[in-house]
């Protein structure tokens, strides 16, 4: 039976990350997977050791399979980027992706293909709506517990969700990773097919490390050089866009986005809560010289988080708000704001 396959691919994707969005059991997720994967690919994708393995290893995994035969159907699930593959000594070895972030990511890089991406946006939007349904109705537990991540290039340790990194930061990570992949944009993509343009920027999806090097052999992604990175991060950064940081422990993604408050789902979801430094790994809190502060106003238009006001004539912050993005400094005129690191212990944690 069909769905039996799916729902074992269930347990497969959540064993690699339920950052974001877990793979749940419902009619929505089953049209999502079959979407993506078809029933031969989830047997292969749940037959997939932890980490990269060759063909052989796998196909190890699945009684009566030929390496040869399975080496066939792994190549196609990479070409469909689901699956991650590499070189390594000689052999291809592949590693399955989890579904957020991982295959729906590298989907959205996809950006030719609009027929395609326009089916798979309603699918998600679909399975998204009923995975929170079922999440806030008790009906499903997952663990709220993040998993430790990897050590990012900049030195950080980051947990298995997003984290806000200030630019100075970025310009750290650029500048130490050899791979750089970017794709435009698909939630301001969405936004201009659906009449709904951002005027941001759009080509400033960016991707490192691993996954990059495999996004830019499989033509998802396009290799950026040092200096053209930087630029892109510039760019973003006066356009007011947040840089939001997103990898899983064994760093399956690795991605990321210079967002907007406008377009972005994510950052959409953190403004409507009430503390938008807990549903974020917020490092930074900004900090305000009362003395250097001309009022000049301009900082609080630059916010997206709206975690500066005028209080009394004088500007204040609220700390449950600030996600520590560094944005508002772009635009003071006399170097008033700083960040400041948050205390260690109060990395906030959010429920998946
Ligand atoms: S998360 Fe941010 S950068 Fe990524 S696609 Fe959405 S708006 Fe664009
Ligand atoms: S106050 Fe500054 S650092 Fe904090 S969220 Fe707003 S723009 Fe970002
Ligand atoms: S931009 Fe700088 S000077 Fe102007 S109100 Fe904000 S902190 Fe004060």
């Amino acid at each position: 039976m069909v769905e039996a396959v799916y729902e074992k691919l269930i347990d497969a994707l959540n064993a690699r990350s339920t950052f974001l969005a877990p793979a749940v059991k419902c009619d929505e997720f089953f049209a999502l997977a079959a979407y993506l994967y078809s029933p031969v690919e989830a047997e292969i994708a749940c037959a997939m050791p932890p980490g990269f393995a060759t063909a052989r290893e796998i196909a190890a995994n699945i009684p009566g399979s030929h390496p040869d035969q399975i080496a066939g159907h792994l190549e196609t699930m990479a070409n469909k980027a689901v699956i991650h593959s590499k070189e390594k000594n000689g052999e291809t070895l592949y590693e399955l992706l989890p579904l957020f972030p991982g295959v729906m990511e590298l989907q959205f890089y996809r950006t030719g293909e609009d027929e395609f991406l326009g089916k798979l946006d309603i699918l998600l939007a679909q399975y998204l709506k009923a995975m929170r349904a079922l999440l806030k109705s008790g009906a499903l537990v997952t663990t709220g517990a993040p998993s430790p991540g990897r050590k990012v290039a900049i030195g950080q340790e980051v947990y298995s969700r997003s984290t806000i990194i200030p630019y100075t930061e970025m310009k750290e990570l650029i500048m130490e990773n050899e791979y750089i992949g970017t794709a435009v944009c698909h939630c301001r993509h969405v936004g201009e097919q659906w009449g709904k343009p951002c005027s941001k920027p759009m080509d400033n999806c960016m991707i490192f490390g691993t996954s990059a090097k495999f996004t830019i052999e499989k033509g998802l992604t396009s290799r950026l050089t040092t200096e053209q990175a930087l630029q892109v991060l510039d760019e973003a950064e006066k356009a007011g866009l947040i840089h939001q940081y997103g990898d899983t422990p064994d760093h399956y993604s690795n991605i990321l986005c210079n967002c907007c408050s406008c377009h972005c789902i994510a950052l959409k979801g953190y403004n409507k809560s009430p503390v938008p430094s807990e549903a974020v790994i917020a490092r930074y809190l900004v900090k305000i010289d009362d003395e250097a502060c001309t009022i000049c106003e301009a900082c609080l238009e630059r916010c997206q988080m709206g975690a500066l006001k005028m209080d009394g004539g004088k500007l204040s912050r609220d700390e449950s708000r600030c996600i520590g993005c560094g944005l508002c400094m772009y635009v003071c005129p006399t170097e008033a704001l700083t960040l400041d690191k948050r205390p260690a212990g109060k990395i906030p944690l959010k429920k998946c």
